[in-house]
């Protein structure tokens, strides 16, 4: 079975870990830096990083418009830094959004770096909880209709979001070895079918056939 070609916008951030999350799935992570890159994917990861400079960077590589055309039609994750990449509404930045996510965000509001934390957030697409690793994340200020809330934090704000083809987490899954998220968005999101998972590469909790 062919393995599925999922992009990883790789500009700056967290690009490395999310290539591996997709690979130990079995399917073909692609780094995106540039616009013909993004020929034949199947679905794309906008990672975590900063998004000021990913912005500044989409216009500098002229890769903006077409990963803005990609996204509109294609399965999209974006995680921190790419949810606020996604976000309708997202403060000061030195360009506009993608605004594909009918939310507004309020960057870096969960506190600096040094206030990062991990908890454990109950996701229903997922059969229970998950251990979320918030590092100067966004909050979501707004939800619109139309948006869905897949989990809140403990104090009952959205933490992660979908809408359509596209879904947003205001944390990092990357940084767990649970691939839960990361099958969920390909299977079930995205619809891909992927090969047998790479033996050994899912935790016991990222492969226990729940996806
Ligand atoms: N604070 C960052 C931003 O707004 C996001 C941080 C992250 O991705 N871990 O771009």
């Amino acid at each position: 079975m062919a393995r599925p070609r999922v992009g990883v916008l790789s500009l700056q951030g967290d690009f490395a870990r999310h290539g591996a999350a997709l690979a130990g799935l079995g399917a073909e992570p692609v780094r995106v830096s540039r616009p013909e890159q993004l020929r034949d994917l199947e679905a794309m990861i906008v990672p975590g990083g900063e998004s000021t400079t990913m912005l500044r960077l989409l216009e500098a590589t002229g890769l903006r418009a077409p990963l803005e055309a990609f996204v509109r039609s294609r399965p999209v994750l974006g995680t921190c830094a790419g949810l606020v990449l996604l976000a309708k509404e997202a403060g000061e930045l030195p360009a506009p959004t993608l605004g594909l996510l009918d939310v507004s965000v309020e960057r870096n509001a969960y506190g600096r770096q040094v206030d990062s934390f991990s908890c454990p957030i109950q996701v229903p697409a997922l059969g229970g909880p998950f251990d979320a690793v918030f590092i100067r994340a966004p909050r979501i200020r707004r939800v619109g209709a139309g948006v869905e809330v897949m989990a809140c934090a403990s104090d009952g704000e959205p933490v992660a979001v979908r809408a359509g083809l596209a879904a947003g987490l205001a944390f990092h899954p990357e940084l767990t070895p649970d691939r839960r998220f990361h099958r969920w968005f390909l299977t079930e999101l995205a619809g891909l079918a992927l090969p047998a998972e790479r033996a050994g590469a899912a935790t016991a909790q990222g492969s226990g056939g729940r996806a």
